[in-house]
């Protein structure tokens, strides 16, 4: 008698067969072919419900199956037809062809006649899996044609609409502004155009216990969203957070889409696309922020950092360099980016026995600077202190202790 895995699969690469394709038909056909048979017993069901075909490690059930398999407490398994076991063409071969037949284990997918024991219809399971395969790329075209359609005409297609709006329960392809996110949004767009940095927006709005987008998804709208770029452990604002807000021109009132796209339908990796290739469509939802504010933003962006990089490190452009020395050694103070201001390099290199932290925020040192900028009346109100400014008008920037700044102007 074998004992065997009634193994069941259904997602949505299974396209319009979605009916004949349900967990209840496939159980169905497989307790009829177990009883009708005399060498088989029903030992246990697995069903994977929304897993893709094309792969087998994600998918809890199989991988289930297969330590039942390992323990020795099953010796075959059936599927309604290949596809359910799997529709990639080269990984399903080798179970078929390889991990099966070395674990002994019978394998029966009854609408390709397949039947591993009595060698039935081996060849044809060759061809079999070869078209499962060539199915999904298809039916991955298919898809990703008729959304392509609708994302050029400025309807929303994904899942969540971006902090700041939600879907329009009338039309769940456009927003509506949601005011309590909404207002998050425009502070930190008017903070930022106030000199403070997308590290510093962070901070202080975690000091206030702002939830984060994914938190506020989650709890005021209750919304199933996971983050799925978002690291383990990894909690509150934090920089990227506030550096995707700020690039985002769906505040403007545009819907922006196609920002990045699947590398390969085999595969769940994901490539930037260039801003000017996004489908974007002016005017489809009320603004939350005005374009003149949007495009400052923008442009603080560009000379605040050197290089910009799709979600990678963004190194921090030190304007005092060369002119911001440490009151005790006389060495440079160097710009430190974990916690966003200025040490002294001796300490830094060398430790407490050589020098002190002598450790300045860099928003405090820019509002110093500023202040005293203005009071010398080398210039009206500053926005932001720039290199050129800096370069142009201070010889020397001296740091003693704590605030006790000392600028030497040229
Ligand atoms: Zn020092």
């Amino acid at each position: 008698m074998y004992q065997m895995a009634a193994y069941c699969r259904v997602s949505k690469d299974d396209g319009e067969n979605k009916i004949s394709e349900s967990i209840e038909n496939q159980l169905k056909l497989i307790r009829e072919y177990i009883e009708k048979s005399d060498d088989m017993e029903l030992a246990d069901i697995y069903i994977d419900d929304g897993y893709s075909g094309l792969y087998f490690s994600n998918r809890p059930e199989f991988q289930r199956m297969m330590e039942d398999i390992y323990k020795g407490r099953i010796q075959g398994i059936i599927t309604k037809d290949i596809s359910r076991l799997g529709r990639e063409h080269i990984e399903t071969s080798n179970y078929m062809e390889r991990v099966f037949p070395a674990l002994k284990i019978r394998y029966i997918a009854i609408l390709d006649g397949v039947d591993s024991v009595s060698h039935q219809n081996e060849e044809l399971a060759q061809f079999k899996t070869l078209f499962n395969d060539m199915y999904s790329r298809d039916i991955s075209r298919k898809i990703k044609g008729a959304l392509t359609v609708q994302k050029k005409r400025g309807q929303f297609m994904s899942g969540f609409a971006p902090y700041g709006y939600m879907k329009n329960p009338d039309d769940k392809h456009r927003f509506l502004v949601d005011e309590e996110a909404a207002r998050v949004v425009r502070r930190i767009y008017s903070m930022y155009l106030a000199g403070y940095s997308k590290g510093g927006i962070a901070r202080m709005l975690n000091e206030e216990g702002v939830l984060t987008p994914s938190e506020y998804k989650r709890k005021v709208q209750g919304l199933k969203y996971a983050n799925a770029k978002q690291k383990p452990g990894a909690e509150g604002w934090a920089y990227p957070t506030i550096h995707v807000i700020l690039k985002n021109r769906v505040y403007t009132g545009a819907m922006v889409q196609h920002k990045s796209e699947k590398l390969s339908y085999k595969m769940e990796k994901y490539r930037y696309i260039p801003e000017e290739q996004q489908y974007i469509v002016e005017g489809m939802h009320e603004p939350i922020i005005s374009k003149d504010i949007f495009e400052q933003a923008q442009e603080i962006g560009k000379k605040r950092t050197r290089t910009p990089g799709f979600g990678g490190e963004v190194k921090k452009v030190n304007p005092y360099a060369g002119i911001l020395v440490c009151g005790d050694c006389g060495y440079n103070l160097q710009r430190v980016t974990g916690r966003d201001g200025y040490e002294c390099s001796t300490y830094h290199k060398k430790g407490n026995a050589f020098c002190r932290s002598h450790f300045m925020k860099k928003e405090t040192l820019d509002s110093i600077v500023k202040t005293e900028m203005e009071k010398e009346g080398k210039s009206e109100t500053i926005s932001e202190v720039t290199r050129e400014m800096v370069i142009e008008k201070i010889e020397k920037i001296t740091v003693y202790s704590g605030r006790n700044v000392e600028i030497v102007f040229k």
